[in-house]
């Protein structure tokens, strides 16, 4: 497990997280158009009366379209969002196009409804935080189309020091205009990173504090908070739950001949073979060095028994483990336990397929023996010789 702190973020990740930000910031504007260009034509009956039917028509084409995509903000979000930034600049377009119109019907480039497109500029600058591309392919849009017909000839400047100071203020507005955004988005793209990494570092961490790294299970603590919850929920709906405590048969021999290794690969191999054979809802865990225990819930212990540690076993059984010694052939060993209700928590219901875990040993290894009162007697029997043994150990060895 590597920490991928430096790992570049796609560029299409930290677009994706700006979207529901766009998406706000464009049902803001289409509201404030909705209403503020229609409202404005009270304006046009002072200022281009001669005009005032034709104005009309231009500012509910406006406030139409704003309806249109408010109407799909709401129905279809998912869509608006994922379109958003083709969405604002259209509208913004539009709406930047439809004051120009206005302009050229009144003073052409001395009109004081110029003024709408430099606010329209600056709105959109502060409410969308566009890239470079798309905010200069903005302000281009509205440049070209406000000076198409003069650079075409098809208007002509009247009052030259009024269309001079128009310009210097349309091009400082597209330049404050995108220069804030460039920043903004900047600022943006490092907090992105930021929390992306803090998520990140949050997810090795978790990882680190509940997997174990060789075999991919849940850690020996990860496991008793997740089983002894099952056995909660098992218990509180009076459902069956049974328990699996497995170990490789002969293990220490591999370790011997083949070195740690080798033993190594065997335990992960075996580990990912198991947890192949089981439910989603099943809950395995590295118990000790080459041991793991496993919490089936909704299964009994016959069902435990005779079908999953059965499948478990014939898993390993089957096939060799491949390892960089060449395959070799392992075999475990599967003791079975029931979680009665009575019963108090998972280390007991552990501690009894651990019996029978042993009476499987005992009886020749590679097979699947369920708890049973002479299994439970026979394992302590054994541990009481062990113990002696220990206390007293034989004067040869
Ligand atoms: P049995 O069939 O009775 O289980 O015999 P065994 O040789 O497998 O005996 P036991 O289960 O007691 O063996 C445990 C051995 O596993 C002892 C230890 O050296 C080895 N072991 C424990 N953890 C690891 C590990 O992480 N890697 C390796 N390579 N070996 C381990
Ligand atoms: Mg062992
Ligand atoms: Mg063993």
């Amino acid at each position: 497990m590597t920490l991928a702190l430096s790992a570049p973020i796609p560029d299409a990740e930290f677009e994706a997280s700006l979207a529901p930000r766009h998406a706000s910031a464009l049902r803001i504007e289409l509201w404030l158009g909705t209403v503020m260009v229609p409202g404005f034509w009270a304006l046009d009956w002072f200022v281009i009366p001669e005009d005032v039917w034709l104005t009309l028509w231009i500012r509910i084409a406006c406030a139409a379209v704003g309806v249109v995509l408010l109407g799909l903000a709401a129905r279809a979000p998912a869509i608006f969002e994922k379109r958003v930034d083709a969405f604002a600049l259209g509208y913004s377009l539009l709406v930047a196009w439809s004051i120009a119109v206005l302009c050229f019907m009144h003073e052409g480039y001395e009109s004081p409804y110029y003024a709408g497109i430099d606010l329209l500029v600056l709105c959109v600058g502060l409410l969308y935080s566009w890239s470079a591309r798309t905010a200069v392919a903005f302000n281009l849009g509205i440049y070209a189309f406000y000076m198409g017909p003069l650079l075409l000839g098809i208007l002509e400047i009247r009052d030259f020091a009024a269309t001079l100071t128009n310009q210097f203020f349309l091009i400082s507005t597209m330049l404050v205009t995108a220069l804030s955004q460039h920043h903004r988005r900047g600022i943006e793209r490092r907090e992105f990173e930021a929390q992306h990494t803090q998520k990140r570092l949050l997810a090795e961490v978790q990882q680190l504090a509940t997997i174990d790294a060789l075999t991919g299970l849940y850690n020996r603590r990860h496991f008793f908070r997740l089983g002894e919850d099952e056995i909660d929920r098992a218990r509180r709906y009076a459902h069956p739950l049974s328990v699996l405590m497995i170990d490789i048969d002969h293990f220490k021999s591999i370790n011997d001949n083949h070195g740690h290794s080798v033993g190594d690969q065997v335990i992960g191999t075996i580990a990912r073979r198991l947890a192949a054979c089981l439910r989603k809802s099943d809950i395995a865990g590295r118990y000790g060095g080459e041991e793991f225990a496993m919490v089936l819930p909704e299964t009994d212990v016959d069902n435990a028994t005779t079908i999953v540690a059965e499948r478990l076993r014939q898993a390993i059984d089957r096939e060799p483990i491949h390892t960089s010694d060449g395959p070799l052939k392992v075999t475990i060993s599967v003791g079975v336990a029931p979680v009665a209700a009575t019963r108090q928590g998972l280390l007991d219901a552990l501690s009894q397929a651990d019996a029978g875990l042993y009476a499987a040993k005992r009886a020749g290894r590679n097979r699947v023996i369920a708890w049973s009162e002479a299994s439970a007697r026979a394992a302590e029997a054994s541990a009481a010789e062990a113990a002696e043994a220990e206390a007293d150990p034989p004067a040869s060895s």
